[in-house]
């Protein structure tokens, strides 16, 4: 553990996006020094940070991470790459020929340990920002130049549409289950507690990551009953279980298109905050890694400019990112308030009809103007009405 007490960046927070904004910062301003702290004594709880490539001319990063990955720092990270992903619904199969990648936080943090060692205090929790300085809940002071909030979710920080929660259950079988890349979605499960569908991970020819997933009105979650779904499912698919690992968990919040918008719950008035914290995520899927980096990013280009224009470059950054996914939040008006709960995958299932290029720049939140066209026109799949209504009017419905 580091003993210093001055530093010219601080984490508050040791996750995904401030795990990303130290390495792009060390690897392009090694002259400064970084502190990361962390809460957790075990940062590594179960989780699997996914994302899909990018061509080359949707990559908005400036790094080219999403593109040229196996020639990318980001590449360093990554657990398990597939060269395709496959969706399944009532009325659609389909293979998509997007490259598919998995981050687990085990190797992410067993990453972090090795490169991070003297940069990393865990189980500590900051208590309180004071100016540049913060105290943690042991009572000890540290100072940087610029402290960067990356405490992940906060709570009521935007309207909430709706949920997509998940449990995921790590398998392993007894023989190989022959999937040669994910399902990313088999909505052909029953369809309960809103649009439903199994999502599967190949690790290896016989261990699997199984989530049931829900796009549902509230955040609850029966453990039990989510668990013995995912092992029936197996059973259905003919994976016989040899033995049940790590258990995973979420309920990302999505934001509803609405009067109030992103509320910035801060430590103390100096920090920047970056990450989901930020709110730096994909409004529909909740999904943040994309936004870690291109965060990330931009964090390194005011660093290198001066450590003292961070704020106003990451808040500018930050404002705009959030003005610019109004479609997004749109459409959740949409999914969560147009269609009925149990009619909701037909949204899904006819998002999926579209080209891949469509679909990779839905998921990079780089949607263009005649993608939104083709994505709310054509065949509706929910009442065209309601669709309509809630697409163009914000809503002050709060689920939680
Ligand atoms: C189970 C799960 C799976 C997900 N899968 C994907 C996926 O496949 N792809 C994707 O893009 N997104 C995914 N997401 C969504 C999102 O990317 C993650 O939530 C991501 O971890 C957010 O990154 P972050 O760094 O902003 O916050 P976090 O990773 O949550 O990190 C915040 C950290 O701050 C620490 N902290 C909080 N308060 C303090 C304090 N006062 N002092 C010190 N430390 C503090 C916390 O302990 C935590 O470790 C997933 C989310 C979950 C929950």
């Amino acid at each position: 553990m580091a003993d210093k007490q001055n530093y010219d960046v601080i984490f508050i927070g040791g996750g995904l996006a401030s795990g990303i904004a130290a390495i792009l910062l060390r690897e392009h301003m090694p002259q400064l020094s970084l502190l990361i702290v962390e809460a957790r004594e075990k940062p590594e709880i179960p989780q699997t940070w996914s994302f899909q490539s990018l061509p080359e001319y949707l990559d908005p990063s400036l790094t080219k991470a999403f593109s040229s990955i196996s020639e990318s720092w980001l590449n360093n990270l990554i657990s398990c790459s597939w060269t395709g992903y496959e969706v399944r619904f009532p009325e659609l199969r389909k293979q998509l020929q997007i490259p598919y990648h998995s981050l687990r936080s085990s190797d992410f943090w067993n990453y972090m340990r090795r490169e991070f060692k003297d940069s990393l205090i865990l189980n500590e929790t900051v208590a309180e920002v004071q100016g540049q300085q913060i105290r943690l809940e042991s009572g000890r002071y540290l100072q940087a130049k610029q402290l960067i909030d990356a405490r992940g979710w906060a709570k009521d920080a935007f309207p909430v549409a709706g949920y997509q929660k998940f449990v995921g259950l790590n398998l392993t079988l007894k023989k190989p289950h022959h999937l040669s890349c994910p399902i990313l979605m088999d909505a052909t499960v029953r369809q309960e507690d809103g649009f439903r569908f199994m999502y599967t991970l190949p690790w290896d020819a016989q261990s699997l990551l199984i989530e049931d997933t829900h796009y549902s009105d509230h955040a609850k979650i029966d453990l039990a009953y989510y668990r013995s779904e995912i092992i029936q499912y197996a059973e259905t698919q003919g994976w016989e279980i040899e033995s049940i690992g790590e258990m995973e968990q979420g309920a990302l919040a999505l934001p509803s298109f609405s009067k109030s918008g992103f509320t910035a719950k801060r430590l103390g008035p100096t920090t920047t905050a970056i990450g989901v914290r930020a709110g730096l995520f994909h409004a529909t899927t909740g999904y943040s890694l994309y936004d870690a980096v291109l965060g990330a990013e931009q964090l390194v280009e005011s660093a290198r400019r001066s450590l003292a224009s961070i704020d106003s470059t990451l808040s500018g950054y930050c404002r705009r990112r959030w003005a610019d996914q109004e479609f997004y939040r749109r459409l959740n008006n949409m999914l969560f308030l147009a269609s009925e709960p149990s009619e909701r995958y037909r949204v899904l299932e006819r998002f999926y009809e579209h080209s891949d290029d469509l679909i990779s720049r839905f998921y990079a939140g780089k949607t263009t103007r005649a993608d939104k066209i083709r994505i709310i026109s054509g065949k509706p799949s929910i009442p065209m009405k309601r669709a309509i209504y809630h697409f163009f009017n914000r809503s002050e419905v709060q689920h939680g």
